[in-house]
């Protein structure tokens, strides 16, 4: 019997954050000012350990996910991340995937892919060196980024897909040359609207450039149409060039909001699951897996937590609720 919600959502996708840490200050997701020397990251032993992970990963199957996504942080920096993709592979049926920014892939594409990896996503938010940096407050060259998605494409990690996130005047000049240079290339630009995930990041709508804007932006010099979906509750809007040259896509979370087929949920580094992006509050598995609960005791928790879900954030999003103390992105798992 397939396990669904109070809106007869299933439960399909699971997102891990492997680590709350990055090696990026990304002015949306982790600013300087609040993520800086003295910031108080997760201690190594309230981390869910490998095996932990893997055992929720088997129970949470067990109620129908299909897709795991690993992520962060940048789960790149936690470490032997290979041997925790190994272990998930195991499960051959789970369509495994990870999100990264790109910085470590070059040296860890054929470890991963060897352990088991099917795909990457690779968050790169310009081309330009200076607006890179305005977007990700570090000094980290967008060539390095490039060649790791090279080396990922070239291990078999594809298609590489590729997010980047668009905040007006910050990087939306940026965006006709994005869709060139990965045009052609078999990888699938998506341009993501700036949310206003946590609580840090100062969003403002007026920062958010929406993807119906952007997509007349683009058609305008590189001619697209869009495509359907490849299954019920794709995040990304997909769309293809006219010429034939491959696909783009559009993940509006702002403007047109997915929520009704919103099959994701997420497991934060040190347990806790979270039944939207938006949550404000966690239901915890650190304990009772640390306090030798059975796999029917965490069965019946999973049960417990996603019936009773009811969240349709993005639907209902007002200026008030952009007020509302949410959990952080890096902490939650993007
Ligand atoms: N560190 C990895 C990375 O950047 O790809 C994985 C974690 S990151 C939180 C996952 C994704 O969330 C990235 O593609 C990032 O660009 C996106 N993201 C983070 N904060 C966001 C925001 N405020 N609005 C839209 N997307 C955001
Ligand atoms: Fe780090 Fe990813 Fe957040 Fe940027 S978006 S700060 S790379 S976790
Ligand atoms: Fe899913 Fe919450 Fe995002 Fe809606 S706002 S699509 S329920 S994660």
């Amino acid at each position: 019997m397939t396990l669904t919600d109070t809106l007869r959502r299933p439960l399909r996708d699971l997102r891990i954050s492997v680590t709350d840490r990055c090696n990026f200050r990304c002015t949306y997701c982790m600013p300087k000012e609040v993520y800086g020397k003295d910031f108080q990251f997760l201690e190594r032993e309230s981390l869910l350990s490998f095996g932990e992970i893997h055992r929720l990963v088997r129970l949470f199957r067990d109620q129908g996910v299909e897709k795991v996504r690993i992520t962060g942080g940048e789960p790149l920096v936690r470490r032997k991340i290979e041997r925790l993709i190994e272990m998930l592979a195991f499960h051959g049926d789970l369509d495994l995937t990870l999100t990264t920014n790109g910085s470590l892939l070059k040296h860890k594409a054929r470890a991963l892919k060897d352990a088991g990896l099917k795909r990457v996503t690779v968050s790169l938010d310009a081309l330009d060196n200076d607006v890179f940096k305005a977007m990700n407050d570090v000094d980290f060259p967008v060539d390095r980024v490039l060649e790791g998605i090279d080396e990922a494409a070239r291990v078999g990690l594809a298609p590489v897909k590729i997010n980047m996130v668009v905040k007006r005047g910050v990087n939306d000049s940026d965006v006709i040359e994005m869709a060139r240079r990965f045009k052609g290339s078999g990888h699938i630009l998506r341009f993501i609207e700036f949310m206003d995930v946590g609580s840090t990041n100062r969003w403002q709508l007026n920062e958010v450039v929406p993807s119906a804007e952007l997509a007349a932006r683009i058609d305008r010099v590189l001619p697209i149409e869009p495509i359907e979906p490849n299954y019920v509750g794709e995040v990304a809007e997909r769309w293809r060039y006219r010429d034939g040259s491959g696909e783009l896509g559009f993940i509006s979370s702002v403007t047109q909001a997915f929520c009704h087929d919103c099959t994701r949920a997420r497991l934060s580094a040190e347990g806790k699951l979270y039944t939207c992006l938006f949550a404000t509050e966690g239901t915890d598995f650190r304990a009772p897996l640390r306090d030798n609960a059975s796999d029917a005791e965490l069965t019946a928790l999973i049960e417990r937590v996603w019936t009773r879900r009811s969240d349709r954030y993005s639907e209902l999003r007002t200026a008030e609720t952009t007020k509302v103390h949410k959990i952080e992105m890096s902490y939650i798992g993007g």
